[in-house]
């Protein structure tokens, strides 16, 4: 290894002992923040948190992260121990810690150094009649690490709308007293932008065919009546702000005119898509491969060959049996139009292209081709990888691993007495608290790690580029704080725990080998008394 390469690898690797470190000051003023109470007992362990990350962060030069923990420090030092903060301290407090969580969220390590540090994600606006759910449900929404706000007025998230896109808006219909008043906002909202800001709308009184439609016409993507509990609301939010923004689409666009085509590149990434264009027909199956694309828009007429021809192509590929097609040209015979769908297209764009109309189609085939594609890969309870992809991912990061000669580290996680929790709680709230530890394992997992549910009440978890001692401490950390996190069953709460066995890539091993060390360990747990991480011996 060269020595630049050793010197990346040694910033990652303190990098991420910045990050974790932060996560536990984070963490604890969560508890604080949600539970006043806790303040003076609690206030020791964030000093020391606190102060042990404002020291790794100035030793590993992550200048965001020491700013931000000293802002902390130095309003702590005006808080007195054996006593509870001054309300003045609150907000700075807060701002501090905000700081720190604008520096900490989930990024992928190679952005891990890089400044300006932002929100990975943007954010959700809550506009409730219910103050007191508003609050609860933001601090749920802030332990899954999703940044939301809420707004007792119109004007206020009218404002915030335009300074910042949230990613979804949990509406109250009635929001602000009049009736339908929600929807009307929500619809005067929606003028200001090109692609609809899912809205997920809530109401307590009025759950009529005639609302339901006003709501779904204005990008309600929900509606729920009479009102959810948060646990479910939160499940849903998570939903939205998945597949969303966080990804832009990935769109290719072969026409043979390079002026359209340069044309139709500014529009698509004016609308934060991806995209990818060529003007010969003779490089699809180059750029099929190299761009891998989700929607593709083909030119009807070219020189060589049509549309038709080159959707027929592509079609032959498995990969891209169920990409959408979108035919773009001047033509406007109808039955043309129709026999070229029929010959594997799925839609038809007529020329001078209206960028709206553009953008929402691609909008439109693209969601219906990204949960098509998750159903494939993904379990419907938990949203996670299903066995099957999880293990075909394994095996590609097994390879990866070989490639580039570095550690990989495999989980397997089991839920300790569950049969208990479904048969205390009953079924449904068995199911709540796997899709919490999803979200859990997901929110603080790396980007570049994959989560898969195995089975049951089993995760599998795909560390690349971990070594076992790292792999080892990330999920001792995980199931410490899960064990913290309080369930609910309608007005009872409880803890669920849960035993781990990591087994670290071997040369020469096989995924199936590797699974079945990791099994052993997960047995040793189980043996040992629950709530623990094993290693499985090399
Ligand atoms: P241990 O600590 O030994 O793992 O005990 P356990 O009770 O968790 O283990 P056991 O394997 O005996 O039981 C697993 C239970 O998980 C049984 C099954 O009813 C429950 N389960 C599996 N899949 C689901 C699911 O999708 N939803 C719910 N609610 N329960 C599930
Ligand atoms: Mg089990
Ligand atoms: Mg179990």
């Amino acid at each position: 290894m060269n020595d630049e390469s050793q010197k990346e690898k040694l910033r990652q690797h303190f990098a991420r002992r910045v990050t974790t470190q932060a996560r536990v000051v984070l963490d604890t003023w969560q508890k604080i923040h949600s539970d006043r109470s806790l303040a003076v007992s609690q206030r020791g362990e964030l000093v020391n948190a606190t102060d042990k990350l404002v020291r790794y962060a100035q030793r590993f030069e992550m200048t965001n992260h020491a700013e931000a923990g000293q802002k902390a420090l130095d309003v702590m030092d005006r808080w007195p121990e054996g006593r509870e903060p001054d309300d003045a301290l609150w907000p700075e407090l807060q701002d501090a810690m905000e700081q720190l969580c604008r520096s900490t969220l989930r990024r992928t390590d190679k952005d891990q150094n890089e400044a300006p540090l932002q929100y990975r994600r943007t954010p959700i606006y809550i506009a409730l009649g219910n103050e007191e759910m508003a609050r609860r449900l933001i601090r749920q929404l802030e332990f899954f690490g999703f940044r939301a706000s809420a707004f007792s007025d119109a004007e206020a998230l009218l404002e915030a709308c335009a300074l910042s896109k949230p990613e979804t808006i949990l509406m109250d219909v009635n929001f602000g007293g009049a009736k339908n008043a929600g929807i009307g906002i929500v619809e005067h909202l929606q003028e200001r932008h090109e692609t609809p800001i899912p809205v997920i709308f809530m109401s307590d009184e009025d759950g009529s065919i005639e609302t339901r439609l006003r709501a779904s016409r204005c990008g309600g993507e929900e509606f729920f009546y009479p009102a959810v509990d948060p646990g479910q609301l939160i499940e849903k939010i998570e939903t939205y702000t998945h597949g969303n923004t966080v990804e832009p689409y990935r769109v290719l666009v072969l026409d043979d005119s390079r002026a359209q085509a340069k044309y139709m590149e500014t529009v698509l990434k004016r609308a934060g898509m991806t995209a990818h264009i060529i003007t010969d027909p003779m490089q699809i199956i180059h750029a099929l491969d190299d761009f891998s694309p989700e929607i593709i828009i083909l030119d009807m007429y070219m020189p060589g060959c049509t549309g038709m021809e080159i959707a027929r192509v592509i079609r032959q590929q498995d990969r891209f049996h169920s990409v959408p097609i979108i035919y773009l040209s001047a033509e406007e015979d109808v039955s043309k139009q129709l026999h070229a769908m029929s010959l594997g297209g799925d839609d038809f764009l007529t020329k001078p292209i209206d960028p709206k109309h553009l953008i929402a189609t691609i909008h439109n085939r693209g969601r219906r081709a990204r949960s098509l594609l998750a159903l494939m890969i993904r379990d419907s309870l938990t949203g996670l990888y299903n066995h099957t992809h999880t293990l075909h991912l394994l095996d590609q990061e097994i390879a990866k691993a070989r490639q580039k000669d570095q550690p990989l580290s495999f989980a397997m996680i089991d839920i300790d007495y569950f049969k208990k929790v479904n048969d205390t709680f009953g079924h449904p709230i068995g199911d709540r608290v796997l899709r919490s530890l999803s979200m859990f394992l997901k929110q603080r997992l790396r980007k570049t790690d994959h989560v898969g549910r195995y089975g049951g009440e089993e995760f599998a978890i795909i560390l690349p580029d971990t070594r076992p001692s790292d792999a080892r401490n990330v999920l001792n950390e995980i199931r410490e704080r899960f064990s913290d996190l309080r369930q609910r069953a309608g007005d009872q709460e409880f803890n669920v725990t849960f035993s781990c066995g990591v087994a670290s890539l071997g040369s020469e091993e096989t995924s199936q080998v590797l699974c079945e060390r990791a099994d052993r360990a997960l047995f040793e747990s189980k043996k040992a008394g629950r709530n623990c991480v094993t290693m499985a011996p090399d």
